[in-house]
């Protein structure tokens, strides 16, 4: 008898493309058809065929707190007979806002908008608006949302489908943006000697989630900013998902480093679709209608929106943060150590509540490293993990995320399944 989920996935197909609204999400690179979810809580997915597992997706990362935390859900149940948009100021938006710019140390002025790929396109318009140059220097492997500039060398869902960038996207505005190897700070320093005066901005995600999990070598961001300042250019990290998860800071507050404008999304709408940007008050004026920098959204600053973010950071707050990597750690050393002792070639890289697996003999330091490492062995993995009760992202190019409602029990029903599974 076909599963409901094979059969919504079939009617799917014939309705959108490749049955999803999102590419990754088709599970198609590791040869296995999508769940569709009835309902999550806690760390726990329940699918349309009453399966249950436990989630390291986590919507990407949004859900830091898990699913249908008690205190986002309230917050909800109370904004939604309030109406739900008025394309007015409500005062949800103050809200927010400050909380972000309490929170991150970077942070004097901010812009909501409704996702990731919204807040990088707009900051980079931002920062060749006040530069007055074209320019960007990207690093290969990293994500930042759908839009043309970004998509050279992007990453997970474009890595994980092997196209190469995409077509429908104009070679004069890629000619813009310039590629270097992530920690290769030999190679931002040769682009900055060739077009030093054309370069607008670097954006960064500052610990790489989009090529599986990538920490910046000791150095590394540093002089990324020293760059930018000796060049006169932006340096933009994108925190879509470092944002109130490396730390409630973000990596700025946990690197000490100081960039001139960044990125959020993800965790700060509690689940809802929120992004945002912001930094330094001289850039942010520059903005409309404060400046003459186009920007603007009908459903940006949406009240529900709102209401989730701000409920999730007020949670996230007091969270423990230590204690939850060290939870992390603990879970990616013996994950490693299971996996290890099948003689099977693996790397278990960790920080904060994240981790990831790559099937590969040595650390991975950048893009063409993490894809060295073996696919199929992932793809194996991932189907024993799935029948088991676990849910991993679908593609070695994803990051594993562990959220505040992860238990022990959670933990150790994984790392059986992992003991379990063969290869
Ligand atoms: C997810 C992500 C984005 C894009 O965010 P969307 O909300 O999917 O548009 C941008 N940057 C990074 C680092 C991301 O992980």
């Amino acid at each position: 008898m076909p599963d409901r989920s094979s059969e919504l996935y079939y009617e799917a197909c014939r309705l959108m493309p490749g049955g999803v609204n999102s590419p990754v999400r088709a599970c198609q690179n590791v040869d296995s058809l999508p769940l569709f979810i009835d309902r999550a809580s806690g760390s726990h997915l329940f699918d349309v065929d009453g399966c249950e597992y436990i989630d390291y997706v986590l919507s990407w990362g949004p859900m830091l707190l898990g699913h249908a935390d008690p205190a986002v859900t309230q917050a909800l149940l109370e904004a939604v007979p309030k109406g739900t948009s008025y394309g007015a100021p409500c005062p949800g938006e103050v809200e927010l806002a400050a909380a972000v710019i309490a929170a991150v140390p970077g942070m004097e002025m901010a812009r909501m908008v409704n996702s990731g790929t919204e807040a990088t396109m707009s900051a980079l318009r931002l920062a060749r608006a006040v530069t007055g140059r074209d320019k960007l220097v990207k690093f290969i492997g990293c994500y930042h949302g759908h839009s043309d500039s970004f998509l050279a060398a992007a990453g997970s869902g474009v890595a994980t489908l092997s196209i190469p960038g995409t077509p429908g996207v104009p070679d004069h505005v890629v000619k813009d943006t310039l590629l270097a190897p992530y920690n290769d700070i030999d190679a931002v320093e040769e682009l900055f000697r060739e077009h030093g005066k054309e370069i607008a901005a670097v954006i960064v995600e500052p610990v790489a989630a989009n090529m599986g999990l990538v920490l910046p070598v000791p150095g590394f961001l540093d002089s990324l900013r020293k760059l930018c300042d000796t060049f006169g250019a932006l340096l933009i990290f994108d925190e879509v998902i470092t944002g109130f998860r490396l730390a409630y800071g973000g990596a700025q507050a946990r690197f000490g480093i100081d960039p001139d404008l960044a990125t959020f999304g993800k965790i700060i709408g509690g689940g809802l679709p929120v992004g945002c940007f912001g930094g330094k008050r001289k850039y942010m004026e520059q903005v409309a209608p404060s400046g003459d920098v186009y920007q603007a959204g009908t459903l940006s600053g949406n009240p529900l929106a709102m209401a989730a973010g701000i409920a999730t950071l007020k949670r996230l707050r007091t969270e423990n943060y230590e204690s939850l990597q060290d939870r992390t750690a603990k879970f990616a050393a013996n994950l490693a150590a299971v996996l290890a002792a099948k003689n099977l070639p693996v790397q278990v890289p960790t920080i904060a509540s994240m981790f990831s697996v790559f099937f590969n003999e040595n650390p991975v330091h950048n893009f063409s490293e993490a894809s060295a490492s073996d696919a199929r062995l992932y793809t194996k993995f991932y189907k024993q993990m799935r029948e088991r009760g676990i849910y991993l992202a679908p593609s070695p190019f994803e990051t594993g995320m562990i959220s505040f409602a992860h238990s022990e029990a959670d933990f150790q029903k994984t790392l059986e399944a992992a003991s379990a599974a063969k290869f």
